[in-house]
């Protein structure tokens, strides 16, 4: 992959950051990469594991050269960050973000947009529970989706840079609306999480994950939630606040269902629990059928946990 951007700035050091600064490095996307965090703390631990080729210690000096400045905070920092840094951004630039949530960061990010600056929503399907600037790796993209969201000012050719600096980065590059996009992640990130929280929750209130007992003999499925549960506070904060319709309207039909299984059981009625899990196993088959994952058991780990 050739290089796509002479300079790159990126604000805010965490695990997305630092994970699209080794894997840019891995394959040559962009020649010069300059970051910048707001505390101090992280810009030295930056420096001192030499994430970035040069670390600012204000947001202008980190973005007035770049070609691409991508917004690596949290969704409820950007517009405060993109008000900070749109005088200085260099015209004919392109300004990007990895939020997890798209309309938001639109409606944060587009007001405040100079005029000889093009903006590219992007969202890079891949994470870890880990984060701040020492968790980030350069295989964290490889063969994951980056979807790209469209919005009222899209520019096709700035789309198409960034569409190729994400294959750069090893990731498969798809567009998607950005209300649908909401609705998607939802389905498949933003529900599932809060019903991880919950499910921890429940364990803790009843007092039997700390004395070691759930710990202890817990299947993998419960670990697996204590391990989602342990994603970043502030980062799921602002996933729930900023994509509120979408995730609440997912909760409401997974209540609905809840409530139904939960009277198949009350009222002994096997006939519906086999048939509705001999359908949800079905669609596992299918998944595993359209190559999207492995059917090894247990996604074929041995001990180490899985990373998405
Ligand atoms: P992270 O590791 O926690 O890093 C967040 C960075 O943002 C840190 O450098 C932090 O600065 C900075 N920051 C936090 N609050 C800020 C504020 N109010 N103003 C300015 N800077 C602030 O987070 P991450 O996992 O890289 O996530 C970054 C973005 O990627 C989020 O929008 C998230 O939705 C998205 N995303 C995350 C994942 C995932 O699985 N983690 C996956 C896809 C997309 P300090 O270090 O100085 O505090």
């Amino acid at each position: 992959m050739s290089r796509v951007y002479d300079r790159v700035a990126l604000i805010g050091l965490g695990l997305i950051a630092s994970s699209i600064f080794w894997a840019s490095k891995r394959k040559d996307v962009s020649v010069h990469i300059t970051g910048y965090a707001r505390s101090k703390e992280t810009r030295n631990t930056a420096r001192k594991i030499g994430l970035c080729d040069e670390v600012f210690d204000r947001l202008e000096d980190a973005v007035k050269d770049a070609d691409l400045v991508i917004l690596c905070v949290p969704v409820g920092a950007m517009e405060q960050v993109m008000l900070k840094i749109a005088p200085f951004l260099k015209a004919g630039s392109t300004i990007s973000d990895v939020g997890s949530v798209k309309r938001a960061v639109i409606d944060a990010v587009e007001p405040h947009l100079p005029t000889d600056v093009k903006f590219v929503p992007a969202h890079p399907l891949a994470g870890t529970e880990h984060s701040g600037p020492e968790s980030g790796f350069a295989s964290l993209f490889d063969n994951r989706w980056c979807l790209l969201t469209e919005h009222e000012s899209a520019d096709k050719k700035a789309q198409n840079k960034v569409m190729n600096f994400w294959k750069g980065l090893g990731a498969n590059v798809e567009f998607m609306d950005a209300d649908h996009h909401d609705l998607v992640l939802a389905v498949t990130s933003h529900a599932p999480h809060l019903i991880a929280y919950t499910m921890v929750g429940v364990a803790d209130d009843l007092g039997k994950v700390t004395d070691s007992e759930v710990i202890k003999y817990s299947a993998a499925g419960f670990r697996d939630f204590t391990r989602i549960a342990a994603s970043d506070p502030i980062m799921w904060r602002d996933v729930f606040l900023f994509n509120k319709d979408a995730t609440l309207e997912i909760l409401g039909r997974f209540t609905e269902e809840l409530f139904d299984l939960q009277r198949a059981i009350r009222t002994g009625n096997g006939d519906k629990l086999l048939d509705y899990f001999t359908h949800t196993r079905s669609v596992r088959r299918g998944i595993i059928e359209a190559g999207q994952d492995t059917d090894a058991p247990n996604f074929g780990r041995n001990l180490e946990p899985d990373v998405d």
